[in-house]
C-alpha cells in the first residue's frame, strides 16, 4: 500500500514509552502504522520533571499510601502534546472514566486522532485535570497498575477501523455491538469435529435463512448474556415499529 493522505494520529503521554507501540506494531495495525494509516508519537512525561532525581510523583496530602503524579510535570508534558498535535482530543486513562464502548471508539476514530494522557501511582493530580479539557476514560470496572495497556486496548479498538487496516469493510458491520447486539456464532471446517457438526442452515446455501439464523442467534445471545443490550435493543426496535 502507498502512503496515504489522511494518517489517524496518536500522541501517547507516558512515563514508558518503550511500552508503544508493542502489541500495535504486530499483526494488522503494525502493518496500518507502517503503511500510514496511523501514526504514533509519544511524550515521556519524565522528561518535564525538574529535580535531579527526576520525580514525576510525591506523597499525597492527606495521607494515604502510594503516590500521586504531580501536576507541574504532567501540566507540561500536556502542553509538549498539545504544541504538536492542538487538533486532537485529550484523554485521560482512568478507571473513574466512562466506560468506553464501540460507539465512543466510533467517534474517536473518525475524528483525526487522539492524545492519551496515562496514569501510574494512585493517579494524578486532580488540579491538572481541572486545568485541562480532560475526557476521562475508563476501559471497565477493574483497576490497572498504569494507563499504558489501557490506552493500547483504546488504540487497537480505534486503529482496526482505519481505512485499510482490516481487509473488508463487511466485516466489521456485522460485529458485536454495531447493530445493538452480540455477533452470532461462527464454524469452519471440519463440518463434523468430534461428532459436533456445523448447524445445517449454514450449509444450506440458503443466503435468506442463513441470515435470519444469524439474527435470530445474535438476539438469544444477547437476550441471555446482556440485559442491558438487549433493552436498549428491543427499546430501539420497538421504536422503529411505530
Ligand atoms: N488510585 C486509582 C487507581 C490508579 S491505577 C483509583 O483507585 O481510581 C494507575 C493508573 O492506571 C491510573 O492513573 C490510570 O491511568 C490507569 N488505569 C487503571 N485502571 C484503569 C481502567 N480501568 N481504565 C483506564 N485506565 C486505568
Amino acid at each position: 500500500m502507498t502512503k496515504r493522505d489522511t494518517t489517524w494520529r496518536t500522541v501517547i503521554l507516558t512515563i514508558f514509552p518503550e511500552m508503544f507501540p508493542g502489541p500495535l506494531g504486530l499483526s494488522l495495525a503494525g502493518q496500518g502504522l507502517r503503511d500510514g494509516a496511523w501514526s504514533l508519537e509519544t511524550v515521556d512525561i519524565r522528561e518535564f520533571a525538574t529535580d535531579k532525581h527526576r520525580s514525576v510523583d510525591d506523597a499525597p496530602f492527606g495521607g494515604g499510601p502510594g503516590m500521586v503524579m504531580r501536576p507541574d510535570v504532567v501540566d507540561a508534558a500536556i502542553r509538549e502534546a498539545k504544541a504538536k498535535a492542538p487538533d486532537l482530543p485529550l484523554v485521560y486513562l482512568s478507571p473513574r472514566g466512562k466506560k468506553l464502548d464501540q460507539s465512543r471508539v466510533r467517534q474517536l476514530a473518525d475524528g483525526p486522532g487522539v492524545c492519551l494522557l496515562c496514569g501510574r501511582f494512585e493517579g494524578l493530580d486532580e488540579r491538572v485535570l481541572d486545568a485541562h479539557d480532560i475526557e476521562e476514560i475508563s476501559i471497565g470496572d477493574f483497576v490497572l497498575s498504569g494507563g499504558e495497556p489501557a490506552a493500547i486496548t483504546l488504540l487497537d479498538a480505534c486503529v482496526r477501523l482505519q481505512d485499510g487496516v482490516m481487509g473488508k469493510a463487511d466485516s466489521l458491520s456485522e460485529e458485536s455491538f454495531e447493530g445493538g447486539l452480540l455477533e452470532y456464532p461462527h464454524y469452519t471446517r471440519p463440518q463434523d469435529w468430534q461428532g459436533r457438526v456445523v448447524p445445517d442452515v449454514l450449509t444450506s446455501g440458503h443466503h435468506e435463512n442463513i441470515r435470519a439464523w444469524r439474527m435470530a442467534q445474535a438476539e438469544s445471545i444477547t437476550r441471555e448474556r446482556r440485559p442491558d443490550l438487549w433493552a436498549g435493543y428491543a427499546g430501539e426496535q420497538t421504536r422503529e415499529n411505530v
